[in-house]
C-alpha cells in the first residue's frame, strides 16, 4: 500500500467507524451466531496476491460485524465498560504510526517522557498522594491491563520479601536454596471479591494464596479484622504473608475494603506489599467528592485504575502508581550488554523495561494526553457524574417495583445488583424461598441476554443469584435503562407466573 493509496483507504476507514459508531444502538448488543461461525466465511489459507482496500474493507461488514459484541453500545450494561473515545483511537492511529518498541529511554524519548508527565497530570488528578509521583521516590507506568500489573505487583512484592529476610545471607547455593523454601511458605491475599488476578499472579509467581473472607455483613468489603485474622491464621501455620490486593470497586459488587482500617494493619505489617487494585471505580477518583479515598494510600505500596474502563482511553491503559519505584527497579531490572546505552548510564533517564515485565512497550501515552486535553478534567467529570446518575435513576426503577426486585447491592459507581422475588408460597422455607429466587432470577438474566438487545452479566453473593446492572457508555442515557426495566419486568410476569408448579 503506498501513500496514495493509504489516503484512500483511511479516508474509507474513518466514515466506516463515524457510521459505525453514529448507529450502534439501533443494533443487539450481542451477536447471534454460532460458535466456529467464522471458518466457513474465510478462505483456508491466506491469499496468494495481495487484494485491493475496498475488497478487504467489505469483508468488515460481511464477516467481522456479525461476530462482534458491541461493547462500545448504550445497550452494553455487562461486567464494566471498556470505553474507547474518538481522541483515543486518534492516538491509537499515531502509536501505530511512529510504531516502536520503546524499552529504554534512548528509544524514543518521547514516549518515556509523555508517559512520566502524564501520568504525574492523572495521579494529581485522582489526588494520589504526592508519593507517587515521579519527583520523589515514585512513578507511574502505563501497562496494558490491571492483571498485568498485579503480577508485576506479586512478583516484585515476593522479591522484595526474599531480599529482606536474606540480607544478611552471601550470594551463593546456599542463598538460593533458602530463597525457594521460603518462596514455598508465601502467601498472597486479596478479598474473596477481588478480581481473579490476584489469584492468577500467585499462581504465576508460585506462592501460595488465601482469599479473606468478605461477607455479605461486612457489604462484601474486607475489613481490617477480617485481613488480621487471614494474616494472623497464615503465622499460626508456619506461613509468611507477604502481599494483598485491597480493592477500591470489587468486581461482583463494586464494594470497597477498609481501607483505612487496612493502613493501620500495613503500620503494623510493614513487609506486606499493600496493592490497591481500583481498576473500574478508580476513574471515580476524579471527582473531589471522591477523593477522600486516597488518603489511605500514603501507607500502601501501589496503585492502579483503568483507564480503559470508564475514562474513554481505548484499551489497553492501566495505571500503574508505585510509591517506591526502587521496589520494581530491584526486581526488575537486568541489564545485559545490549540494551547498555549512555543515557541509561547517566542516571538521568528513565528506562521502563526496568519497572514492568515484558520489555517492548508501546506509545500508549499519546492516547490519554489526547483524551485528557480533548475533554479537559470537567469534561471528564461531568461524564463520570452523569453514569453515576444513571446508577441512581436505575435503583430507584427497581425500588418503584419491590413486589418484583430486590437490591442487593448499590448503586455503588453506577453498578447496582438486584434479585427478581419468586412468587409467594404459603408456608415455604427460607432455604426453598433462597432457591426459587435464584432459579428465577437465573432464568430472567438468561432470558435477556438470549434476545441480544441488551448484555448483562450476573453473580453469586452469598449463596444469591444476582443480576448486575452497570450503564456507563460514553452514550448512555436514561432511555436505554428505561427500556431494560420494563423488559425486565415483562419477563419477571413470564417467568415468575406458575414458576413454583
Ligand atoms: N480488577 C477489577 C476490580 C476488575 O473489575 C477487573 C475487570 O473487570 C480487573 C481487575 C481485570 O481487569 P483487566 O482486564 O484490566 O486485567
Amino acid at each position: 500500500m503506498d501513500s496514495s493509496q493509504f489516503r484512500k483507504a483511511a479516508h474509507a476507514a474513518i466514515e466506516d467507524i463515524i457510521k459505525y459508531r453514529d448507529t450502534i444502538s439501533e443494533r443487539n448488543v450481542l451477536p447471534s451466531i454460532s460458535p466456529g461461525y467464522l471458518g466457513p466465511l474465510l478462505p483456508d489459507a491466506a491469499p496468494e496476491d495481495g487484494e485491493e482496500w475496498s475488497k478487504i474493507q467489505s469483508d468488515i461488514d460481511r464477516v467481522i460485524m456479525p461476530g462482534l459484541t458491541h461493547w462500545q453500545s448504550p445497550k452494553f450494561m455487562a461486567f464494566y465498560p471498556c470505553n474507547a473515545s474518538l481522541p483515543g483511537i486518534l492516538g491509537d492511529m499515531y502509536s501505530g504510526a511512529f510504531n516502536a518498541a520503546a524499552f529504554n529511554w534512548i528509544c524514543s524519548p518521547a514516549v518515556t517522557e509523555l508517559e512520566t508527565i502524564v501520568m504525574d497530570w492523572v495521579g494529581k488528578l485522582i489526588n494520589l498522594p504526592d508519593c507517587y509521583r515521579s519527583d520523589g521516590e515514585g512513578g507511574g507506568i502505563i501497562q496494558g491491563t490491571a492483571s498485568e500489573v498485579v503480577v508485576t505487583a506479586v512478583v516484585a512484592a515476593r522479591e522484595r520479601i526474599l531480599r529482606r529476610r536474606l540480607i544478611d545471607m552471601p550470594e551463593g547455593e546456599e542463598k538460593i536454596d533458602k530463597m525457594a523454601e521460603m518462596r514455598g511458605k508465601l502467601v498472597a491475599m486479596g478479598s474473596e471479591h477481588a478480581h481473579s488476578s490476584t489469584q492468577k499472579a500467585a499462581i504465576i509467581a508460585g506462592t501460595r494464596f488465601r482469599a479473606v473472607p468478605a461477607p455479605q455483613s461486612a457489604g462484601f468489603a474486607v475489613t481490617k479484622a477480617a485481613l488480621r485474622k487471614t494474616i494472623e491464621e497464615c503465622k499460626a501455620r508456619g506461613l509468611e504473608p507477604f502481599y494483598y490486593t485491597a480493592t477500591l470497586g470489587s468486581t461482583a459488587t463494586c464494594a470497597i475494603d477498609d481501607l483505612v482500617g487496612i493502613a493501620e494493619l500495613a503500620k503494623e505489617f510493614p513487609d506486606i506489599w499493600i496493592h490497591v487494585d481500583a481498576a473500574y471505580a478508580g476513574s471515580a477518583l476524579i471527582c473531589p467528592e471522591y477523593q477522600h479515598l486516597t488518603k489511605p494510600m500514603e501507607d500502601f505500596d501501589s496503585f492502579n485504575f483503568n483507564l480503559h474502563k470508564w475514562l474513554l482511553v481505548n484499551f489497553d491503559c492501566s495505571a500503574f502508581y508505585i510509591k517506591r519505584r526502587k521496589d520494581l527497579i530491584d526486581t526488575y531490572s537486568i541489564v545485559p550488554s545490549y540494551l547498555r546505552n549512555n543515557f541509561s548510564e547517566s542516571g538521568l533517564v528513565t528506562d521502563y523495561r526496568d519497572w514492568q515485565i515484558p520489555l517492548g512497550r508501546r506509545f500508549r501515552s499519546l492516547k490519554v494526553w489526547f483524551v485528557l486535553r480533548t475533554y479537559g478534567v470537567n469534561g471528564l467529570r461531568v461524564l463520570i457524574r452523569n453514569h453515576i446518575k444513571l446508577g441512581e435513576y436505575f435503583h430507584s426503577l427497581l425500588l418503584s417495583r419491590t413486589d418484583v426486585f430486590k437490591v442487593i447491592t448499590g448503586p455503588a459507581f453506577a453498578l447496582t445488583t438486584f434479585v427478581l422475588n419468586p412468587k409467594k408460597v404459603e408456608g415455604a422455607t427460607e432455604a426453598q424461598d433462597l432457591l426459587a429466587g435464584n432459579k428465577l432470577t437465573q432464568e430472567v438474566y438468561e432470558a435477556v441476554n438470549r434476545k441480544g438487545e441488551f448484555f448483562l452479566t450476573s453473580g453469586v453473593l452469598d449463596g444469591v443469584y444476582a443480576i448486575r446492572v452497570v450503564s456507563a457508555t460514553e452514550n448512555a442515557e436514561e432511555k436505554y435503562l428505561k427500556a431494560l426495566f420494563e423488559g425486565l419486568i415483562e419477563l419477571a410476569g413470564e417467568y415468575r407466573d406458575g414458576y413454583r408448579d
